[in-house]
């Protein structure tokens, strides 16, 4: 049965509080990102002072429950927020991912009350910046063939590696990396640790030349003999891939959501645009050809919007939604990016310029399509699920 038609069915109304957090959040946005984010973007600037804006807010703990810190909010809320802050700029929702999806709510899974109390409560008051290092230089959607290692010295733990393009490495207080404790496993070898910035032995840097995200953060960490106690170790040994799919499944729901903010930025601008722009004596919203790229959008914007909300509700039950989540992932990011590749479109060579905003949107949108599983990754997925060769949701 599809979850649409099982009982108590998806309420596409949005609560009284549901609506506060998305017009609180889309204030924010209008406020604080939207007038200075191509001055930001072109200078590869990241403005702390929009991260404190945004802790300040509760975004960053905004699912966490209040006794951890957070806010209590539901899965609605958290997309809302996402969305509208990506309509702002991705590299601002990118936080929300790494910090929120990946970080806090898998430590809010895993977590012992000690860990809890030491990282969550900091990272949902926003008092710490979250990251989460999976990636290697060799080992990126094969996850299994990660080669940082983590080799056991009576109570402690000696880590060594490297991570690579760990969104916000620069700027994090604390880490949740991945390192392999029994090399031979495989995928059952791999284990999670919890990471000071402070701790001898961790040193990151940012990388500098890349496509998008340049008012966002992008970095390495290298780890060279840090030493942590076996109490900072998430979950047990050999958990870790485990921790690293639940920790997706709540990523993937932030980019998703997030997604459709880039949809509405862009929908907006080309809306914007064709009714100004005329050529041979009329708006160039008037030809079927732009008309097709605008409809194309409107589709991607609902269609997506419908699987965050499935998503959503499915988390907001807490029964298992790696099927629906992956689906919504792959859906908006693709949407998304062709919306901000029509958007450019439509303004012409103007699109090309950073005079507006659809360049900076077309060059943020490719990175979705990559992180947090490829296109590719999730169209194995979902074949692999509808072929009986793997059951997504367990
Ligand atoms: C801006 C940005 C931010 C990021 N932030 C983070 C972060 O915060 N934390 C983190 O851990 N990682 C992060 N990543 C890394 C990202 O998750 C990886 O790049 C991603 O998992 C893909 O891995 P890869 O780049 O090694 O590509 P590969 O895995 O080497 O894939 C290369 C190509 O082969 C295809 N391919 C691979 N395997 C298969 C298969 N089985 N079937 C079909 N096709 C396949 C892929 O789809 C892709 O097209 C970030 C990446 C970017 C660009």
């Amino acid at each position: 049965m599809s979850p649409t038609q099982s009982q108590g069915g998806i309420n596409l109304e949005l609560t009284p509080e549901q609506k506060m957090v998305r017009d609180s959040t889309a204030e924010f946005t209008d406020r604080e990102i939207l007038p200075g984010i191509t001055e930001l973007d072109q200078s590869h600037t990241l403005d702390m002072g929009i991260l404190r804006g945004m802790a300040e807010q509760g975004m960053l703990g905004a699912p966490i429950p209040e006794e951890y810190g957070g806010q209590g909010l539901d899965f609605v809320s958290t997309a809302l927020i996402c969305e509208e802050i990506e309509r702002g700029d991705g590299g601002f929702r990118t936080l929300l991912s790494v910090h929120l999806g990946l970080n806090s709510l898998t430590l809010l899974e895993f977590g012992s009350k000690e860990q809890k109390r030491k990282y969550l409560v900091p990272q949902a008051r926003g008092e710490k910046i979250a990251c989460f290092g999976l990636t290697e230089p060799n080992a990126g959607s094969d996850v299994a063939s990660m080669e940082s290692t983590a080799r056991r010295d009576g109570d402690r733990y000696v880590l060594n590696g490297q991570k690579e393009w760990i969104s916000y490495a620069g700027v994090a207080d604390h880490f949740l990396v991945f390192a392999k404790t029994d090399k031979a496993a495989g995928h059952r070898g791999i284990s999670a640790f919890l990471l000071d910035r402070s701790m001898p032995g961790i040193e990151t840097r940012d990388i500098e030349r890349k496509l998008g995200v340049w008012a966002g953060s992008t970095g390495e960490i290298f780890l060279s003999d840090v030493e942590v106690g076996a109490e900072n170790r998430l979950g047990e040994e050999g958990e870790g891939f485990k921790i690293a799919m639940y920790a997706l499944d709540m990523g993937r729901f932030t980019v998703a959501a997030g997604a459709l903010g880039t949809i509405r930025a862009a929908m907006d601008a080309a809306v914007k645009y064709a009714n100004q722009r005329a050529t041979f004596g009329q708006p160039i919203g008037r030809y079927q050809f732009v008309q097709d790229m605008i409809a194309e959008m409107v589709r991607g914007y609902e269609t997506s919007r419908l699987l965050v909300l499935q998503a959503a509700w499915l988390k907001n039950k807490g029964v298992r939604n790696t099927r629906e989540t992956s689906l919504a992932k792959w859906h908006a990011t693709e949407c998304s990016f062709q919306a901000a590749h029509m958007a450019l479109q439509i303004h012409g060579a103007y699109g090309y310029s950073a005079e507006y905003p659809v360049e900076r949107l077309f060059r943020n949108a490719r990175a979705p399509l990559l992180y947090e599983g490829t296109t590719e990754i999730h169209k194995m997925m979902q074949a692999e699920h509808a072929l009986g060769y793997r059951r997504l949701n367990g």
